[in-house]
């Protein structure tokens, strides 16, 4: 019955059809550990009961009327957002991408109002991935997506990824650049860790040069790291502009723009929209997320039990050869392989545990943020008898 699916993914041969916490069920009634959170996704794992009633309740009041109208309830969440991110205004979406393509088209018009320029620029990196519209994918770092799009959106300088140097460099042989556009720690590219002074680097770049710091934390973003963004990280550093999505909304599609009020304040009626952002359903899932992180203080929960679970991968997976490196940061790790390994992906799901190649040979554990040590363990012990049985 696949006939009638475009072919866009290569997908495992299971189906789910329920899920509680950290479990999921398939068809057949057989039980797997989701240590991937549907890609960053479910933080609070599945079904669970707040964010259930919060969108039971608000389908049985009202899914959606327009934006053409007050938005109390994006109000109240917006307010959370920036009470907890330190910025000031905020637009909803329906996904990264989204936001991303948010984030862009406020840069160019602060290169263009603000910093006067005529065809401004934004910094992006190697191994960067930022979505999948034409604009995001022309952002992206990575030649795979792009190809056979072309022509690519113009307007992205691209530098490595965490060389500081190389941007110095890339700012002098580019007046135009307004924006720098960076992940945290880079997901799709292989759960990539920048080096301690790169990001607070970057910003003293920013202020330097009047470029605008915007941090794609759709990955890192709501806990995934151990705080509830992956800026949090480092004292004193604020972003211009964030985007948000995967874990903000727990499965519902919601996406978010939050900027400085200078900059957001360049989006006035008629520069953007959209129908379905921000809709009322949409919100509520995002506010039972919100007030549940912080009520139980998933992002800090997060921290210790990715610290515990690095840990205990380390011992675990000792002496594997295949093995180069485990890293990470809060829930959100990555083990470096020493060569391709596709195959594991279908070998964990014959054993029952849910886990993510990415970057060909960077096995990628995202769990949800209210895993458990048990959980953890199991996970462990299913990637060390995996591994030690080869790629
Ligand atoms: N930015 C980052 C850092 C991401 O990881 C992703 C999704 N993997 C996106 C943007 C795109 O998000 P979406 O799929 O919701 O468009």
């Amino acid at each position: 019955m696949t006939e009638h699916l475009m072919n866009t993914y290569a997908r495992l041969p299971v189906a789910f059809v329920r899920g509680e916490g950290a479990w999921l069920w398939d068809e057949a009634g057989k039980r797997y550990l989701d240590a991937l959170s549907g890609v960053a996704v479910c933080g609070l794992g599945h079904a669970h009961p707040a964010v259930a009633q919060a969108v039971c309740q608000q389908a049985q009041t009202l899914i959606h009327t327009s934006n053409i109208y007050r938005m109390p309830m994006q109000e109240r969440l917006a307010a959370d957002l920036c009470q907890l991110s330190g910025l000031d205004q905020v637009f909803f979406c329906n996904s990264g991408a989204e936001a991303n393509e948010a984030a862009i088209k406020l840069a160019r018009l602060y290169g263009h109002e603000v910093r006067q320029v005529a065809e401004p620029k934004i910094l992006v990196f190697d191994g960067s991935f930022h979505g999948r519209t034409l604009a995001t994918l022309s952002a992206t770092g990575n030649r795979k997506i792009q190809q056979g799009f072309e022509p690519l959106v113009s307007g992205f300088v691209r530098s490595p990824y965490n060389d500081l140097a190389a941007v110095e460099a890339l700012a002098r042989a580019n007046p135009d650049i307004v924006a720098v556009l960076v992940e945290p720690v880079q997901g799709e590219g292989g759960v990539r860790l920048p080096s301690a002074g790169f990001l607070p680097g970057l910003r003293e770049l920013c202020d330097r040069h009047g470029w605008l710091l915007m941090l794609d934390e759709v990955q890192t973003g709501m806990g995934r790291t151990g705080q509830f963004f992956g800026f949090q990280h480092y004292a004193g550093l604020r972003p211009d502009v964030m985007t948000l999505a995967k874990g903000l909304g727990n499965g519902v599609p919601i996406g978010a723009l939050l900027a400085r009020v200078e900059v957001a304040r360049l989006f006035v009626p008629g520069k953007h929209g959209s129908t379905f952002g921000g809709g009322q359903l949409a919100i509520a899932a995002a506010q039972a997320v919100l007030d549940t992180m912080r009520a139980e203080q998933l992002p800090a929960r997060a921290e210790r039990t990715g610290a515990s679970l690095r840990h205990k991968l380390r011992q675990r997976l000792a002496g594997i050869l295949d093995v180069k490196e485990i890293r990470g940061q809060g829930l959100m790790l990555g083990i470096e392989l020493g060569r391709p390994a596709a195959s594991i992906v279908q070998r964990a799901l014959d054993r029952g545990v849910l886990i993510n190649v990415t970057a060909e040979r960077v096995i990628r554990l995202l769990p949800p943020l209210i895993f458990t040590e048990e959980q953890a363990d199991l996970l462990v012990e299913t990637l060390g008898t995996l591994l030690e049985e080869g790629l």
